[in-house]
């Protein structure tokens, strides 16, 4: 069979393009959006995600406000921070990189942020906007999974789909939106008993399940679209998804590939939520 590749990469630039439109618009208006990043600490990987962000806040005409603290910065001084940018009119958009040192509780610090400034979307009253069909912040990788899919032409409506992994961040957020676009949803984890009996139902399998190359072609139905969440590199330092793409590709009537499926979607739909939050 041969396959739609869906391209994370060209759909995430055609969505940062609308939203430079959007922020250009509002400039117009009077409006400069400024999203602030706060780093605590300095975790090379961390060190990456937060320059990404920044590239692309650049790249959107938004502005960035960056507070970088040190690792053994204490919960109080941080959520103080916290509490300073929600006060702040001119900050739109707050997101604070994780994970957090050990000294700080990471629910609490979510907690403390504007749930109108969230643009992470994992502040508990955003989950239960989203749970609940309310106006919020959906977080950024299950946003970005849902625009792949309706970018690339392929209904939910209807559908059998079923999502392996119930993380707060992917797993579940990616169940509930595929729910509200009318797919029926299955969601599937490690207590699940018969995982290929299910996942063979799937017309859309969304595989979150954070082990390289697990899903292999006798997981997947003839016809199938696919999409790999996961990130790994693999034994020669390559990157890889969950899906053991070679095998499932060919049964698939549409896949991403990784890298450049789902990862360019997250900070792409980051973006569109720091845009988002004038209106919220
Ligand atoms: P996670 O928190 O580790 O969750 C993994 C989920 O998979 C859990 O719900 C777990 O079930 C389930 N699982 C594990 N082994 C299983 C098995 N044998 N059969 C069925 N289910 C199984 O991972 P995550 O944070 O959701 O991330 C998943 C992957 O996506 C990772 O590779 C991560 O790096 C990647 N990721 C990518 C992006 C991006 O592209 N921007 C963003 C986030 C995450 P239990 O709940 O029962 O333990």
């Amino acid at each position: 069979m041969s396959y739609q590749l869906i391209d994370g990469k060209a759909i995430s630039g055609q969505i940062k393009e609308e939203c430079r439109m959007k922020a250009e618009e509002y400039r117009e208006k009077g409006i400069e959006i400024t999203l602030a990043v706060v780093q605590v600490g300095n975790d090379p990987a961390s060190g990456v995600y937060v320059r990404n962000k920044k590239r692309a806040c650049e790249a959107c005409g938004i502005r960035s406000l960056s507070y970088e603290l040190p690792e053994d910065t204490g919960e109080e001084q941080l959520l103080e921070l916290i509490g300073k940018l929600n006060a702040d009119p001119a900050v739109n958009g707050i997101l604070v990189q994780l994970p957090l040192p050990g000294q700080i509780d990471e629910n609490k610090v979510i907690r403390a942020i504007d749930v109108k400034k969230d643009v992470d979307g994992f502040h508990p009253m955003s989950a239960g906007a989203l749970c609940t069909g309310q106006k919020g912040f959906v977080s950024c990788t299950p946003a970005g999974i849902i625009e792949l899919l309706k970018r690339s032409g392929i209904a939910i409506a209807g559908k059998e789909c079923v999502v392996i992994g119930r993380s707060n961040i992917v797993g579940k957020p990616v169940a509930l939106l595929l729910l509200a676009e009318n797919g029926t949803v299955t969601v599937c984890h490690s207590r699940t008993k018969d995982l290929k009996e299910v996942t063979k139902r799937a017309d859309i399998l969304v595989v979150a399940i954070g082990k390289p190359r697990f899903i292999t072609a006798d997981y997947v139905k003839e016809g199938a679209a696919v999409i790999d969440v996961g990130i790994h590199r693999n034994e020669n330092g390559k990157l890889c998804g969950d899906v053991d793409f070679d095998s499932v590709a060919p049964k698939c009537s549409a896949i991403t590939p990784v890298p450049g499926g789902v990862g360019p979607m997250t900070i792409a739909m980051l973006m569109s939520n720091c845009i988002a939050s004038v209106d919220l």
